[in-house]
């Protein structure tokens, strides 16, 4: 395997991020002791996962020349908002992609993209794959170079940064002397997962690596286990590692989709005042609320015995918060 320090990388942010004991939240649910590893605070722009693929495709986007990010996401992407503010550092442009409405006033990552100052364009979510070409193709016909970043960073170049999180991680897991049982995330488009199932084997992790799906599902018309498996193999040969990951090496949960993506309830609210008042730590109703209310869940059915350690993997999203603030200041 390649020395992933030889890779190409724009820096954004101070890695390792932190692990806290989730001391309350675990009495409280009276089951395995819950850690929580802080990609949360990465400390650019508000934080969230996103930062960690970003460092590897904007290396390769200057490595190449270009001098405007293009990118694609919901009106409330977290995945926009980091690539807006990460472009910035950078020095370069950005344009995004958003599908949904156009609110009468931005409000959580939209209002956050303005402030950086990228370029919005709104389209409907059966257009964004094209939008995002024509933007693209209009960027270069006007003399820009544009570098296309898929939906949430996930493809080879962006899963590495999650590859890299596995190897930081079981450095930290050394120093605290702690075994871990399972990791816990919320998992969409996949590059996290995938990143983090590759450095798992490469690492020989021996505890769980479990995604807990927002919106994605094993059957239908796009099911997600040949797309992680897809990534994850892709980023392995990306890095010069032989292993391979078929769709049944994935822990995917798919129990916990509710309503659809963006549209959190009950469980979503709950587990994201529950935090907040046992830990003082956010949530984002979207994707990481989802993840812990399951989480929540499922140490409440004894999926997770009382003498087992989780790590849930915070991947960010607190800006999200204020887009919902109807919803959540109903007490
Ligand atoms: C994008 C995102 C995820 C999902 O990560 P993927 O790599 O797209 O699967 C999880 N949590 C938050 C807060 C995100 O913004």
């Amino acid at each position: 395997m390649m020395n992933l320090e030889s890779l190409p990388r724009f820096h954004l942010a101070e890695f390792p991020t932190p692990i806290h004991y989730l001391e309350s939240f675990s009495k409280a649910l009276n089951g395995p002791a819950v850690f929580m590893k802080r990609d949360d605070i990465t400390s650019l722009g508000m934080g969230g996962n996103k930062t960690r693929k970003l460092e590897f495709l904007i290396g390769e986007a200057l490595n190449q020349g270009k001098d405007t990010l293009v990118t694609a996401g919901g009106v409330q992407s977290n995945h926009c908002r980091l690539t807006a503010a990460a472009a910035r550092k950078a020095g370069l442009s950005c344009h995004l992609v958003l599908n949904g409405e156009k609110p009468e006033s931005s409000n959580g990552n939209l209002l956050l993209d303005q402030i950086f100052g990228a370029k919005v364009h709104f389209c409907e979510r059966k257009d964004r794959e094209r939008k995002l070409e024509l933007v693209a193709d209009g960027l270069s016909a006007d003399g820009n170079e544009p570098y296309v970043i898929p939906v949430g960073g996930s493809n080879s170049t962006g899963s590495i940064g999650y590859v890299n999180a596995m190897f930081e991680l079981e450095t930290q897991l050394r120093n605290m002397q702690l075994q871990l049982d399972a990791i816990v995330f919320a998992t969409s488009s996949g590059g996290t997962q995938g990143g983090l199932a590759v450095g798992a084997k490469i690492i020989n992790f021996k505890g769980q690596v479990l995604g807990i799906s927002i919106d994605q599902t094993k059957t239908g018309d796009e099911p997600f286990p040949p797309i992680l498996a897809e990534i994850a193999t892709t980023t392995a040969r990306r890095i010069g590692s032989s292993i391979e990951l078929n769709e049944e090496e994935f822990a995917l949960n798919c129990d916990y989709l509710g309503a659809g993506y963006a549209i959190p309830g009950d469980m979503e609210f709950n587990a994201i005042r529950d935090l907040a008042r046992y830990e003082g730590i956010l949530l984002g109703p979207v994707y990481t609320a989802r993840a812990m209310g399951g989480l929540t869940d499922l140490i409440q059915k004894g999926y997770f015995t009382k003498d087992q350690t989780v790590l849930f993997w915070h991947t960010g999203g607190a800006p999200e918060l204020f887009a919902w603030a109807n919803q959540l200041q109903a007490v």
